[in-house]
């Protein structure tokens, strides 16, 4: 069966999310300098690249990364292209049959982002409010989107977030859809494992079903 790698490679060219810090990686041991071993030194923030918002990021008291349910990173889950729309709205949601869907990942034009070095996009596509209440509602319990924040960009409130996460429902930023078909997938979402985290990058895979 098919594996699909919908990870984002990290690298100091990745844009992060502005305020965020930066990512450096810095050979301080190396081979070809004579040393016995390659080694780097990373510094990063917790929400590069593709990575999970466990309750925590935003809940005082929520489940952290390192407390995260595998049952729900792991599992059936459902890939929905959205075509191009700006924001995955109600009557988005609505659209879509999500009967028996627990996992959904939304591919949306944000993926094509990916394909080539750029600067932070702003204008990415996010998933509204209520968008986000009637997913919990149908019972999702993980949500997956395709660039670096779920959330509209300059948000007053995270409320987006809030719906997700106050709801224990787990958020995955940062996919790469760009080269999976819609339908539905296994998914394997492993972040790591962060005592007390807000957030990890994670490496995630899409196994196609029989
Ligand atoms: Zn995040």
């Amino acid at each position: 069966m098919k594996l699909h790698d919908i990870t984002v490679p990290i690298s100091a060219e990745l844009p992060v999310y502005p305020g965020d810090p930066k990512i450096e990686i810095q050979r301080t041991l190396s081979l070809e300098a004579g040393d016995v071993a390659n080694v780097s030194h990373l510094s990063c923030g917790s929400h590069i690249g593709t990575h999970v918002d466990p309750p925590a990021h935003f809940v005082r008291g929520g489940i952290a990364l390192d407390e995260l349910p595998l049952d729900i990173l792991i599992g059936t889950a459902r890939v929905a292209d959205v075509g191009n729309v700006d924001v995955i709205d109600l009557l988005v949601v609505k659209s879509l049959d999500l009967s028996g869907v627990t996992r959904i990942l939304f591919k949306t034009r944000n993926s094509r982002l990916w394909g080539t070095p750029h600067e932070f996009e702003r204008d990415f596509v996010y998933l509204d409010t209520p968008a986000a209440e009637f997913l919990v509602k149908a019972g999702v319990r993980l949500v997956g989107i395709d660039y670096l924040s779920i959330e509209k960009f300059n948000f007053e409130a995270p409320t987006t977030h809030l719906a997700l996460l106050g709801n224990d429902v787990i958020v995955v930023e940062g996919l790469d859809l760009s080269n999976v078909a819609p339908g539905d997938y296994e998914l394997i979402c492993l972040p790591i494992k962060i005592k007390e985290g807000d957030g990890g990058p994670a490496r995630v895979v899409l196994r196609e079903l029989s």
